[in-house]
């Protein structure tokens, strides 16, 4: 049995928005709609002699404040999302944060008892001098930082410093570009690695137009962190999990917004673009 028996990308929010805001540079199609779809992930592991593992949650998402204060559309609160894909969020013990934007850390207090894993660079980067700048703040909010520092002080927070192997058949990829340390998360299913690339790769148009999502700290190494991730998902966008492709859940197999990406799509993902 492979490492990882089920990956979940659970939606539960949306924003309309033209195609143009997508993209860092003119785009011929830039007034059409091109919404971006949140999602937190969930990582099911099997153990050969334990049985079942809790899962392993990726990304937190943001609440109803956030929502509003952003103009965003919760289309089902996290923590609802979790209970229909079976996940109790007290029960949850580890959960990695691809990085510290809001819309990825913005809802720490849902898993009391969990441990957040975090790269170095990212929260070193969120608490330094780079946040004095309105345009680089403006994607992170204060309050999830500063949940995530008292954690900290707490022994709730695991720091990694680069590649990681977070656990057997999950592996952590720094992708920095995007933030100082975004990564990716890698995991080894019955088809292959699956790469959860959160936002090194914000829309599969982003990797196929070869056009950075317009928001990153360092645009070349952004596009180097976008080829990373394709690589690691060998060279696949069946095998490649965007953050924010609402073709997640038109492409993979789904139910109630909950789509199971350890499964290969209906159809081939670049034959849907
Ligand atoms: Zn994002």
């Amino acid at each position: 049995m492979p490492p990882v028996t089920r990956i979940d990308a659970i939606r539960y929010a949306r924003h309309e928005r033209p195609a143009g805001d997508n993209f860092a540079a003119p785009v011929d199609d830039h007034d059409l709609p091109m919404p971006l779809d949140y999602y937190v992930w969930a990582i099911h592991r099997a153990d050969d002699e334990t049985g079942s593992l809790p899962p392993v949650i990726v990304d937190t998402g943001f609440g109803e404040a956030a929502a509003v204060a952003r103009g965003r559309t919760i289309t089902r609160p996290v923590i609802e999302g979790l209970r229909d894909a079976g996940i109790d969020h007290l029960s949850v013990e580890d959960v990695i944060l691809t990085h510290l934007h809001y819309d990825h850390a913005g809802s720490l207090s849902l898993f009391p008892n969990a441990r957040f894993h975090v790269q170095d660079a990212e929260l070193a980067f969120a608490t330094s001098r780079r946040v004095l700048d309105r345009a680089t703040r403006a994607p992170f909010d204060g309050e999830p930082v500063a949940d995530l520092v008292r954690k900290l002080y707490r022994d709730h927070v695991v720091f990694h410093d680069g590649d990681a192997e977070f656990a057997p058949g999950i592996g952590l990829r720094l992708a920095s570009g995007h933030t100082a340390g975004l990564q990716v998360v890698c995991c080894e299913t019955a088809r292959g690695t699956v790469v959860l690339a959160s936002d090194a790769a914000h829309l599969y148009a982003n990797v196929t137009r070869g056009l950075a999502f317009p928001i990153f700290i360092d645009q070349p190494d952004y596009a180097r962190a976008q080829q990373r991730a394709l690589a690691l998902a060998g060279g696949s966008l069946d095998h490649l999990i965007p953050g924010h492709d609402p073709l997640v859940l038109q492409g993979f197999p789904a139910e109630n917004d909950i789509a199971r990406v350890d499964l290969p799509p209906h159809t081939s993902i670049a034959d849907m673009l």
